[in-house]
């Protein structure tokens, strides 16, 4: 037997080996193996079974090890792997390593148990014989005759004070049967569990919900590769339709894979959603997948999975690669979320992959979001995508109404700057009378450096990309990060001539102090990657609000995903203006979605919602879109800029990142391999660069970025990627491409 193995060894090839007669039962395509690479073990997955015609076996070298009895890829993830590294053209061996969690390659940590059980039982004359030679023996024996399962070899020596010696002379004497059993620790009933495990009764699906489902069993009984894109809005209930249709999957036998953003994997979301799914589904142990598993319960969940003793896996990006067995569905909830976009090599894009993995197994791929990314919506626009809608929230709950607030007014009135409007205060202070909820969200996506007038609200934009210019304080000049394009910044508002030009936003801190002075007696918190840098912390805090120890809650859109606080009856958003004017063509996407998705924080309860938005640019599209959730309005008047510009989704955008120590160097070879790229591929793509990257230094090494903008990324990798490999690069510029980026940031 020949094996081609894919070495992790930092080389992108296939190498044969020879399969030694005592592994050929356990060698299969996607087993994990141990082979020497130049002299040295290392790991590799089985790719292919046999060799190429002609191909000289005899000097082959031999398979040293079976790491795992299950394969370590299922068929479908090696051509996933496969597919991956020509998208995103990223080596083939790092893929399938991102694919296979650490704790399974290392092959360690599998808690083993032996069992005991007779073989047959003993006739009297041959009992009491045994008794008489060797006691301890009959005594075992008798023990075990009177057992209806396999006993524990520990516990059974520990009882009758025996010795595995004893045990030994029986198995000898074909009396006793010892096997090995792989020990399931209770990998799903960790803390996650939480103590809202009494399942709740689930509530009866609506009108639409339930047309949403039915639409839904139809796509996967047809076990065709499909998408549907379900966009509800927020508070309509898009979870029960997930577990309805995940239901339907495992009644049909087949396997599911349900993917959140990773924030929005708190103890809570999963316990409810574990106790749902084991209460619509009995039977089904759920396994959950997310980047705080001890290494031991990752194992397990991964080997309960792929032995095929569970179906069902919740996780966050990462669990695409569960190996989960007949694949029928693939939830991606929240689907417009950045946080699915993995930034590190591969940098594949979680929702992408999830509907490519689908595709290779003919299931279906549900895409939910109150905000659906441009790009899903534009393929349920054509037709690629089937389009489900909820449009009514739960129980004829309203959707909250969105308060603008002209922060251009207020500063006026105020004769000064201030964070905080009179509008805001004051709802403030009457949730706090009435002891209910505020959360107060400050907005500190990216960095703000677009130049902004506090009298007028206009921000500068680049005329070719219709993004916003940055603010580089070192020559006081502003810049287009797409196309470079620059000039000096002015010093007074180009549009109204004032003075009043604002660079940057506020800081949670700051607004927390003011909270201070405008509530003095309210429990306030806060909450920011400065405050939560220990993850039992962000819980804690969570648990607090949850409990009503807290009246307002101050902190970044890390407390906005996926959490449903039923007393909260206000949310104010402190500063809307920092999202629209990072200088990103999907900067009022973002803003859009941000607005929406804060808002429908409000108001979950039995209480309406007040939503107050402050902003100093109020006329802005994005803002008067957000103030009733209208994402149609949205969404076609920003896809026509999109499609003037030729940005995603109507085309594909790529980026290229060069780094060196040596600035001149460094633009030179830039600009260099810009010219080639022009000359060669120019009919392809669209270059826009090269350019300083928004970040110019990072430790000593400087950055320079070039831009593609293609209609077909399959079409143009192969070219770019022999061009990269034929291109002279100096040894102390490294360089970095980042396929279908979710931020120009
Ligand atoms: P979404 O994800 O669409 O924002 P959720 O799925 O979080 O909304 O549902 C919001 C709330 O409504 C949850 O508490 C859920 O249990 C409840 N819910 C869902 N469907 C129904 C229904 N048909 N009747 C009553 N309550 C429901
Ligand atoms: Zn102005
Ligand atoms: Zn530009």
């Amino acid at each position: 037997m020949i094996v081609g193995v894919h070495p992790l060894a930092g080389f992108d090839r296939l190498l044969h080996y020879r399969v030694p007669e005592t592994l050929h039962a356990t060698v299969q395509a996607g087993s994990l193996v141990r082979v020497p690479v130049l002299n040295q073990l290392r790991l590799g997955v089985v790719g292919e079974i046999g060799a190429p015609k002609d191909f000289p076996v005899e000097r082959l070298k031999l398979v040293a090890q079976v790491v795992h009895p299950f394969p370590a890829l299922t068929p479908d993830l090696l051509k996933l792997a496969q597919w991956m590294a020509g998208y995103y053209a990223a080596p083939l061996d790092g893929i399938i390593e991102t694919m296979i969690p650490a704790a399974v390659r290392s092959g360690a940590g599998i808690k083993e148990e032996k069992l005991l059980s007779l073989v047959r039982p003993l006739a009297d004359e041959e009992a009491v014989a045994l008794a008489k030679r060797a006691p301890q023996q009959a005594k075992l024996c008798a023990f075990l005759a009177q057992q209806y399962r396999p006993q524990r070899k520990a516990l059974v020596l520990q009882r009758l004070g025996a010795t595995a010696a004893v045990v030994a002379a029986l198995v000898k004497r074909g009396l006793v049967r010892e096997e090995t059993r792989r020990v399931v620790r209770e990998a799903y009933a960790d803390d996650w569990a939480g103590g809202e495990l009494a399942a709740s009764t689930p509530p009866r699906l609506n009108a639409e919900q339930a047309a949403a489902v039915a639409a839904l069993g139809r796509k996967i009984e047809e076990e065709k590769f499909g998408v549907s894109l379900l966009h509800g809005v927020t508070g309509s209930g898009k979870t029960e339709v997930y577990l309805h249709a995940i239901d339907q999957a495992l009644k049909s036998g087949g396997g599911v894979i349900f993917l959140v953003p990773e924030v929005a994997l708190t103890p809570q979301t999963v316990a409810r959603l574990r106790s749902r799914l084991e209460a619509i589904a009995p039977g089904h142990k759920c396994v959950v997948w997310h980047s705080h598993l001890s290494e031991g319960e990752r194992l397990d969940g991964w080997l309960a999975l792929a032995a095929g003793e569970s179906r069902v896996v919740v996780g966050a990006r990462s669990a695409i690669f569960a190996p989960v067995r007949d694949l029928r569905l693939i939830v991606v909830d929240e689907e417009h979320e950045p946080a699915y976009k993995q930034d590190e090599t591969p940098r594949d894009h979680g929702r992408d992959v999830a509907v490519y993995r689908a595709k290779l197994n003919r299931a279906h791929c549900l895409l939910g979001s109150a905000t659906p990314s441009l790009e899903s919506y534009a393929n349920a626009r054509v037709g690629k995508y089937g389009l489900l809608e909820l449009k009514q929230r739960v129980d004829d709950r309203k959707l909250p109404h969105i308060d603008v607030v002209d922060m251009r007014i207020e500063i006026m009135r105020s004769r000064g700057p201030t964070s905080l409007s009179q509008k805001l205060v004051r709802a403030m202070q009457d949730r706090f009378e009435k002891r209910e909820q505020t959360i107060l969200f400050i907005n500190r996506r990216g960095y703000s450096s677009a130049m902004l007038c506090s009298d007028c609200g206009h921000v500068e934009e680049c005329a070719h990309c219709s993004i916003s210019l940055t603010y580089h304080r070192a020559d006081e000049r502003l810049r287009c990060h797409l196309c470079g394009d620059e000039r000096a910044a002015p010093l007074v508002c180009p549009k109204c001539k004032s003075p009043k030009i604002r660079w940057r936003g506020l800081g949670t801190q700051r607004v927390e102090e003011a909270v201070r002075r405008v509530v003095p007696r309210a429990r306030i918190e806060r909450m920011d990657t400065d405050t939560m840098s220990k993850k039992n912390r962000f819980r804690e805090v969570l648990a607090q609000f949850r409990a009503g120890k807290i009246d307002v809650l101050v902190g970044t859109q890390m407390i906005g995903k996926g959490l449903d606080f039923p007393n909260v009856t206000l949310v104010g958003l402190v500063d809307a203006d920092i999202s629209m004017h990072i200088p990103d063509f999907r900067a009022n996407e973002r803003t859009f979605q941000l607005l929406v998705q804060v808002a429908g924080r409000a108001g979950r309860g039995d209480r309406a919602g007040e939503v107050i938005v402050q902003t100093f640019t109020p006329q802005a599209g994005a803002i008067q879109f957000s103030r009733h959730a209208n994402y149609a309005g949205f969404s076609e008047v920003e896809l026509k800029v999109r499609q003037d510009f030729g940005y995603p989704p109507f085309r594909h955008l790529m980026h290229h990142l060069f780094r060196g120590p040596n600035p001149e160097k460094l633009k030179f070879f830039a600009e260099q391999w810009a010219r080639l790229v022009e000359t060669e591929l120019g009919t392809q793509l669209e270059l826009r660069g090269p350019s300083p990257s928004p970040i110019e230094k990072i430790k000593d090494h400087y950055r320079w970025q070039l831009w593609y903008l293609t209609a077909s990324v399959t079409r143009v990798i192969p070219e770019l990627s022999r061009l990269r490999r034929e291109f002279a690069w100096p040894d102390d510029i490294t360089q970095v491409l980042d396929v279908d980026p979710v931020s120009l940031t």
